[in-house]
C-alpha cells in the first residue's frame, strides 16, 4: 500500500463545487492532492487526524490591495490566518506596475505611506519586473495579478484631466501588451478615482481589445455605486461586449444613497449572461466605509499630495465648500445578503495583506475585511443566519474565484489539483477583527485580531498555519495568466534560440 507524505485523517470534505461535504482522508505529496479516500484508508509518513472538521480548498480572494503590503509582510499574516491561499490584486485600476522613472514620485502619491517602506524600494519598471520582486523574496500565499489602468495611465499622461493622444493611447496599449505578456490576468479600472475617472468608455474598450487577445478579463470598480450605478454597470457590461472580453464586476454593492437595492444591478448582470455574455459580481460582507477618508472627497481634491489637501482643507471657507460635496456612508446589510444569495456572485474582502505588528499595524488602517472576511461569513451568514448553504458559502470562495481567473488546478480538492487547503471548525469560527453594529461603549477600534477556528492551511502542500502559529514557511507562487506566459516565454526562448 503507498505510503504517501502526508495524509489528512478523518476530514468533512467540501471540494469546493458546491456539493455537500463527506467524509474522507486526503493525501498530499509534493505540492500537489493525490488521493481522496474513505476515512481511515490512506497511509502517511505524517498523519494528521482532523477529528471531523471541514476540509475545504484554501480560499481564493479574488479582490484585494495587497500590492505593496505583501511586499512589506511576505508571511502575508492577516490573509493565511483567515484561511485565505491566493489573492488577486492589482484590483481598482491600482497596480505599482509599469512605473516610469520620471513617474516614481506620482506613484508615491498615488499609493500613500507604505510607498516609503524599506521593503518597497519601487526598483521594478515592467510589470514582469514586479512580479520578480514579488516571487524573489518569497510568499506565503500565491498571488495573481491584474494590471490596472490607472498606471497605464500615469506612465504616459500623469494626472491629466483629458483624453489620451492617439499615441498616447498606443503608448498605454504597449505597456498594457507588456503587462499581459508577462502574465496578467486582465485589466483593472477605478473609475470614480483620479485619474481612471477621466477615461472615457471607448478608452477602456480599446485597452480591452489588447486584453481579449490574451483571453484576458476586464475587472471593474465602476464609474458610480450610488445614484449612477445601473449606468454604471451598463458600461462595465457594454465595454466587455465590445471588446470580448469577460467582465467582473468589483465589490458591486450600492452604497448607501443609490435610489435602489442590489437587485437593479443584478437584474443587468442577469441580462447580459442570459444574451450569452459572461459576467460575473464579487462583493465584500462589512458594511463599514473600506476605502481611505480621501476616497470621500471630491475627485478634484483626491488627486492633490497629501499635504496639500490639509493646507487646503485647514482654509474654513474651502472646508464648507467641500463638506456640501460630500454625503459618505457606505452599504445596507440588506444588500449584502441579496448579493450572497446570487450564483454569479462570489466573496472577496476588498482588503489586503496586514499585520498586528510592524508598518501594518500601525498607523492602523481599517482591518476587519482584511483579517476576518472569509470566517466572518462562515460564522455570521453560514452558522449564525442561515444565508448561505455552507457548499455554497465554500464554493463562492474557491472554486468560483478559480474559475473566474482560469486557475483550473486550484480552488477544488481532487487528485492533481495544488494542495492549497484549509481546515476549519466551523462551531468555534469567529472572526474576531469585526466591530459589529450596533458598537457598544467604550468605541474598541477595529482590532488588528486573527480569526478563531482556523485550524491548519496548507499552500502548496506546505503547512504555513499550524493552530495559533504562523509556520514562517513561504511556499506561495507568484501566479501568471497561461495564455499570456505561454506567449511570453515562447518569445523568450525563440529570442535565445
Ligand atoms: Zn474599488
Amino acid at each position: 500500500m503507498t505510503v504517501f507524505n502526508l495524509v489528512l485523517a478523518n476530514g468533512r470534505i467540501l471540494k469546493g463545487c458546491g456539493n455537500p461535504w463527506f467524509r474522507g482522508d486526503l493525501a498530499i505529496q509534493t505540492g500537489r492532492i493525490v488521493e481522496i479516500a474513505p476515512p481511515g484508508t490512506l497511509r502517511g509518513q505524517e498523519i494528521i487526524d482532523v477529528a471531523d472538521r471541514f476540509v475545504s480548498p484554501g480560499f481564493i480572494d479574488i479582490h484585494t490591495h495587497s500590492d505593496l503590503s505583501i511586499l512589506v509582510n511576505r508571511r502575508a499574516e492577516s490573509a493565511v490566518r483567515q484561511g485565505v491561499t491566493t489573492q488577486v490584486i492589482g484590483n481598482c485600476g491600482m497596480s505599482p506596475a509599469p512605473v516610469e522613472e520620471n513617474h516614481i514620485a506620482d506613484m508615491h502619491n498615488y499609493w500613500g505611506p507604505i510607498s516609503d517602506q524599506p521593503e518597497v524600494n519601487w526598483d521594478w519598471r515592467s510589470f514582469d519586473g514586479y512580479l520578480r520582486t514579488l516571487q524573489s523574496g518569497g510568499l506565503a500565499i500565491n498571488i495573481a495579478s491584474l494590471a490596472g489602468h490607472a498606471a497605464l495611465r500615469i506612465a504616459v499622461m500623469d494626472f491629466e484631466e483629458r483624453d489620451p493622444t492617439p499615441s498616447e493611447l498606443d503608448r498605454m496599449k504597449e505597456y498594457l501588451n507588456e503587462a499581459m505578456q508577462a502574465g496578467a490576468f486582465g485589466l483593472s479600472t477605478g473609475l470614480v478615482y483620479p485619474p481612471g475617472c477621466y477615461a472615457s468608455t471607448s478608452e477602456i474598450i480599446t485597452l480591452c481589445q489588447v486584453v481579449s487577445r490574451y483571453h484576458g478579463l476586464y475587472a471593474s470598480h465602476i464609474r458610480g455605486e450610488r445614484e449612477t450605478i445601473l449606468e454604471a454597470v451598463a458600461e462595465a457590461i457594454h465595454i466587455g461586449r465590445e471588446a470580448g472580453v469577460p467582465v467582473q464586476i468589483s465589490h458591486n454593492a450600492p452604497k448607501f444613497g443609490a435610489p435602489w437595492d442590489a437587485n437593479s444591478n443584478l437584474r443587468l448582470v442577469d441580462e447580459a449572461r442570459a444574451h450569452g455574455q459572461d459576467v460575473t459580481v464579487d462583493n465584500d460582507v462589512h458594511t463599514d466605509l473600506a476605502p481611505a477618508l480621501t476616497g470621500g472627497l471630491p475627485q478634484h481634491i483626491q488627486q492633490l499630495p497629501a499635504a496639500e489637501i490639509v493646507t487646503l482643507l485647514q482654509d474654513p471657507n474651502t472646508r464648507s465648500r467641500v463638506r456640501e460635496e460630500i454625503i459618505f456612508d457606505y452599504i445596507d446589510e440588506t444588500n449584502i445578503r441579496i448579493l450572497l444569495k446570487h450564483p454569479a456572485v462570489m466573496i472577496c474582502s476588498d482588503g489586503q495583506v496586514l499585520a498586528p505588528y510592524g508598518f501594518l499595524n500601525d498607523p492602523s488602517p481599517y482591518s476587519p475585511c482584511s483579517y476576518g472576511e472569509f470566517p466572518g461569513v462562515l460564522e455570521r451568514y453560514v452558522r449564525n443566519e442561515p444565508v448561505l448553504l455552507l457548499e455554497e458559502a465554500i464554493r463562492k470562495m474557491t472554486s468560483f474565484p478559480a474559475q473566474r481567473f482560469e486557475l483550473m488546478d486550484r480552488g477544488v480538492l481532487r487528485a492533481g489539483a495544488w494542495a492549497d487547503i484549509v481546515v476549519f471548525d466551523l462551531e468555534r469560527i469567529r472572526d474576531r477583527a469585526t466591530n459589529l453594529y450596533p458598537h457598544t461603549y467604550p468605541f474598541v477600534n477595529y482590532p488588528h485580531r486573527y480569526p478563531e477556528g482556523i485550524d491548519y492551511v496548507f499552500v502548496n502542500g506546505e503547512l504555513v498555519v499550524d493552530g495559533e502559529q504562523h509556520t514562517d514557511k513561504l511556499p506561495g507562487r507568484v501566479l501568471r495568466h497561461p495564455v499570456g506566459a505561454y506567449l511570453y516565454s515562447d518569445k523568450r526562448s525563440s529570442r535565445q534560440s
